[in-house]
């Protein structure tokens, strides 16, 4: 049995896949298959209010509040943010905490003006920034944060407390832990992490921002056409979204987000204290302050031993232990979905792996 510690495309509970399969060619008795449905069919409807009223009701989503199921990705919020939103001279302000943060603001810097407020870059993203001046923020269109960085293994503790419209991009630790949503005017994620598979974007929007959002663009753009449609302006990924409603299913019968919460925090405890724990053998790329329960980066003494390592752990059945590209070392990606058990065993092999080594 593979552990599947991959950064995204990542693992969904077993019993998420094992439904989907008993369900594939015969969904409720239709004697069809979910993605064989018309979305504007009732057996299709009940699957999308379902997931829509289940999001809201385990991340609290107050009725200010609108939840739309998109296409495109995170990559295409970057773009439909500023789209609707950096209009009339205004300015959009960005945190950088990492490679995602600098793919939104180098979008948002094609459509508008833009400032960036913070920036760990200098220290190669191995923290959030710490000296936020938000205190003025003038002619804010927003002020946009990366909640979890899922390339430096970072992640934000506090969300702050700022006077103009907070966007958070939270595709790697949606779902993860309690938030509270009403702090923010917008906040979206690609499904592919927390939520399902790829191929929906969830969007959080305060309803009343929407009505500021710029009308002159084309109408699939606009965050309006969707909140009018209820999600079903044009075809939606079926497939995702009913994926996504077993995947809510399944964190209601963990006991809701914050059990999850807490499994999450005793999986990355684990890891964290044997990182910790091996006297400089494995080093934490994150600032301990900063560290995130998602994906934890980690280095070894040398390129050979780090290949070495990823070698074995493969051979154990680990995937996806690889870091990224612009990182290097390694990187376990433990989403909600990965087990308790999964992150004993790669402590255990860790151990182990440096006794020997
Ligand atoms: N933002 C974050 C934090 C991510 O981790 C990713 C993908 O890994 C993206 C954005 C890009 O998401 P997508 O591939 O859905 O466009």
């Amino acid at each position: 049995k593979v552990l599947n510690f991959n950064a995204g495309p990542a693992a969904l509970p077993r019993s998420v896949l094992e439904q989907a399969q008993a369900e594939l060619v015969d969904f409720n008795g239709t004697g069809m298959s979910v993605m064989e449905l018309s979305h504007r069919s009732g057996a299709y409807d009940e699957v999308h209010v379902q997931a829509k009223e289940q999001l809201k009701s385990i991340m609290n989503i107050p009725d200010t509040h609108d939840v739309l199921f998109l296409q495109g990705g995170a990559s295409h919020q970057f773009a439909m943010l500023p789209m609707n939103f950096l209009h009339s001279n205004k300015v959009g302000y960005y945190v950088l905490s990492g490679s995602w943060s600098e793919k939104a603001l180098s979008e948002a810097e094609k459509i508008g003006d833009t400032k960036v407020v913070a920036s760990s870059k200098e220290d190669t993203y191995s923290h959030i920034p710490k000296e936020l001046a938000l205190d003025s923020l003038p002619n804010a269109a927003y002020l946009h944060l990366t909640s979890n960085n899922t390339i430096f293994g970072t992640q934000w503790g506090n969300f702050p407390d700022v006077n103009v419209p907070l966007v958070a991009d939270m595709s790697s630790d949606i779902l993860s832990k309690e938030i509270d949503v009403s702090k923010f005017d917008c906040i979206y994620a690609g499904a592919q992490k927390n939520l399902g598979p790829s191929g929906v974007t969830v969007v959080i929007i305060r309803k009343d921002w929407i009505k500021e959002a710029n009308k002159a663009i084309p109408k699939i753009l606009q965050y309006e056409t969707h909140a009018k449609a209820n999600s079903l302006y044009n075809t939606p990924p079926t497939f995702s979204i009913y994926i996504l409603s077993l995947v809510l299913n399944w964190v209601e019968a963990q006991g809701g987000i914050g059990a999850v919460q807490r499994m999450n925090e005793q999986k990355a405890n684990l890891l964290y204290d044997c990182i910790d724990s091996s006297e400089g053998f494995y080093k934490g790329h994150a600032s301990k302050e900063s560290r995130s329960n998602m994906n934890v980066t980690f280095t070894l003494p040398n390129k050979e031993l780090t290949e070495k390592f990823l070698k074995e752990a493969k051979e154990l059945g680990m995937s996806g232990l690889n870091g990224h590209r612009s990182v290097g070392g390694c990187r376990a990606s433990i989403y909600n979905a990965v087990p308790l058990e999964a992150c004993e065993q790669l402590v255990e092999f860790m151990k182990i792996f440096k006794g020997k080594n």
